[in-house]
């Protein structure tokens, strides 16, 4: 299928359209780094052909539901491979629903996944050599055949269509499209022939390929044969027998781990596999997966879940919303005897079946976590670890689910700087007279341990949590409280902690305090446009001050999260706390008492601005504040 032999036979209309185009810059990129990878399982590529064959196949049986002229043509699916000793090529031709003209220029030209998407940009970042390893954990689909090849045709007929068209690519930066009149074209479906690379050969070696597809696709739901080099005889490889519709019994875990794979294009191990038969009032099986790492699109905006939806077999959906999109990482494919075949993507996600199902299976993953949670720590660790931000997410937007997830939640807190604090935890660790559950949220648990605002608690042996993903600013204000015990931010309004006595007092507290009224009143005058009050302290203890969001208005960090999003306008003036008994707090007062307000107004606002620092924050004018400093950095004592 080269070229000139398209031309030869391509009337003069078809020539016209005939064409030379330039690859995404996205999609260029992609393909710079498959043609110079490294990576040792270059088998990959074949996995991610066979997949788009299968998934093929699976859009023309859904898609013949509704057309009664593709149904008629339409084969019973199959994908074959074949290998050719001379020309060095490997070809994977299936029988499914196969694409337009403009279907390969969207498909084949630019990156439509999401994940192919976010990994592109995680290698931009890292941009070192061991990142390349990502090809090996994320598979990023049909671009990967430049691994292993010097050039990739592709001759495919959109069933029910008239034209069978041929993109061809170098992997260069450019592909072609042409029209294709050959007698071998597709009737319809997809013919992809890989021309291999000189150091790909060993793809030519049937039983190497027999190997792979054995090992890696026995979970893929369209039969797949192998022809012999004459092509003449075919050997079934993989029987096509959807894994979900097996008993459990007859699976083993290599071939669920081989479908997650398959499904998730991933290439861990999961850390939940849950197969399940629902019987009754509706009828349906369920193969769920909890990944092992977590997906690259997992931060998407679009919180998209991943289930596959099917109907007596038939794929209706490739992500059905079936799930909240706190539980969007579980990989699913639900096969539901209940609906009627015909039912289309739209009706099917909103019928009252459906969501019955979404919300039984919701309950069912739910008790799987908590079982999993309450026997076997570690595992749960890591899959807190790799998705405890998305799970907080139904804390907030799931309130019937608030109970169950509470139970399930793990925090870094004063006591550990490890996620490993549950709220069963915190409360049995109640220090007397203590009414509230403290934390502090921010963007990094180490740092948010370092701050001033919890000197205080931590003096008097209160636990803080260390709330540092951007959902628990969300979760903290809506969420009623836990067995009684509301939730407090230190960060807000007046602290209530007086009542615990100090553990042991620091060095500072027996020192007088100066004349705290006039300093404070000295303060309110200079920082009045920046500041709504200033108070003395009690949970300073070794810093001289911090800011505190007002007792009504929102905690900090929340609003920070909503100016960032624009959907705050101007964030409300902190309050400044200072500590008395600090040594720079008592110069400042002795400095007033002694020369008066003005000589002291530049260690006001350095005051204020330090407090902005300890907060992660810049000064609110960096250039005064810096001035100011070097001010200050030249006295000579
Ligand atoms: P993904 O499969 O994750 O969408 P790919 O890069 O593997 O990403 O494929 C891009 C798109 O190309 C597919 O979504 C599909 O629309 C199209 N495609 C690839 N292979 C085939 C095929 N054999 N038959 C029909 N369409 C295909």
């Amino acid at each position: 299928m080269t070229k000139e032999t398209v031309s030869a036979t391509a009337d003069k209309n078809d020539l016209a359209e005939a064409a030379d185009f330039g690859f995404e810059a996205n999609v260029e990129q992609l393909l710079e780094l498959m043609t110079h990878s490294v990576y040792s399982e270059k088998d990959v590529f074949l996995r991610e052909l066979i997949s788009n064959a299968a998934d093929a196949c699976e859009k023309l049986r859904y898609e013949s539901l509704s057309d009664a002229k593709l149904a008629a043509v339409a084969n019973a699916p199959l994908i074959k491979i074949s290998l050719d000793q001379d020309k060095r090529t490997i070809t994977v031709a299936d029988n499914g629903i196969g694409m337009s003209r403009n279907d390969l220029i969207t498909a084949l030209g630019s990156i439509a996944n999401s994940g192919t998407r976010a990994f592109l940009e995680k290698i931009n970042k890292a941009k070192s050599e061991n990142e390349t390893g990502l090809i090996g954990r994320f598979g990023v689909g049909f671009y990967s055949a430049f691994m292993v090849a010097e050039k990739v045709d592709v001759a495919t007929r959109r069933a029910g269509e008239e034209q069978t068209w041929l993109w061809s690519s170098e992997g260069k930066g450019r592909y072609s499209i042409a029209p294709l009149l050959l007698s071998d074209a597709p009737e319809y479906g997809t013919i992809v022939t890989i021309h291999l690379n000189k150091d790909s050969e060993e793809f030519l070696e049937t039983w190497r390929i027999e190997k792979i597809i054995s090992e890696h696709s026995g979970a893929v739901s369209t039969p797949i044969d192998l022809l012999s080099d004459s092509g003449e005889e075919s050997k079934r490889i993989a029987d096509g027998v959807a894994l979900w519709t097996k008993p459990k019994s007859e699976i083993t875990q290599e071939e669920y781990t081989d479908f997650y794979r398959q499904l998730s294009g991933q290439f861990d191990d999961p850390a939940l596999t849950a197969h399940w038969r629902a019987e009754g009032r509706t009828e349906y099986t369920v193969l769920a997966f909890i990944p092992g790492a977590r997906p690259l699109d997992l931060f998407d905006p679009a919180r998209k879940s991943k289930t596959k939806l099917y109907v007596r077999r038939v794929l209706i959906s490739q992500s059905a919303n079936l799930l909240p999109a706190w539980l969007r990482f579980v990989r699913l494919v639900v096969d539901s005897a209940d609906l009627p075949l015909n039912v289309s993507r739209e009706v099917a996600q909103k019928s009252p079946e459906i969501l019955a199902i979404g919300k039984a299976i919701t309950s069912k993953l739910l008790q799987e976590l908590t079982k999993i949670c309450e026997n076997d720590s570690e595992k749960f660790a890591t899959i807190w670890e790799n998705f405890g931000a998305v799970i907080k997410e139904g804390l907030h937007e799931d309130p019937s689910r608030r109970d169950a997830l509470f139970a399930l939640a793990l925090f870094a807190s004063t006591k550990s700087d490890k996620k490993n604090r549950s709220l069963k935890d915190y409360v049995a660790d109640l220090k007397e007279n203590q009414t509230a559950i403290y934390y502090i949220t921010g963007e990094d648990a180490k740092r948010l341990a370092a701050s001033p605002q919890i000197e205080g608690y931590r003096a008097r042996g209160i636990e803080v949590l260390l709330l540092d993903d951007s959902v628990d600013a969300f979760w903290v204000t809506s969420a009623l409280g836990f067995e009684g015990k509301p939730f407090k931010s230190v960060t807000q309004g007046l602290s209530d902690i007086d009542a615990t006595p100090q553990i042991e007092k620091s060095e500072t507290e027996t020192v007088t305090p100066p004349d705290v009224d006039a300093l404070v009143k000295a303060l309110k005058a200079t920082l009045g446009e920046s500041i709504e009050d200033v108070r003395v302290s009690t949970r300073l203890t070794e810093s001289a001050a911090c800011l505190i969001a007002s007792d009504q208005g929102l905690d900090r960090q929340l609003a920070k999260i909503l100016s960032e999003h624009g959907q705050l306008g101007l964030m409300s003036k902190p309050i400044l706390e200072i500590n008395p008994t600090h040594a720079a707090i008592q110069t400042l007062g002795s400095l007033l008492r002694e020369k008066g307000q003005e000589a002291a107004q530049d260690r006001m606002h350095l005051l204020v601005d330090l407090a902005r620092v300890a907060d992660g924050e810049l000064p609110q004018e960096p250039a005064a504040f810096t001035k100011r400093l070097a001010k200050l950095m030249a006295q000579s004592s």
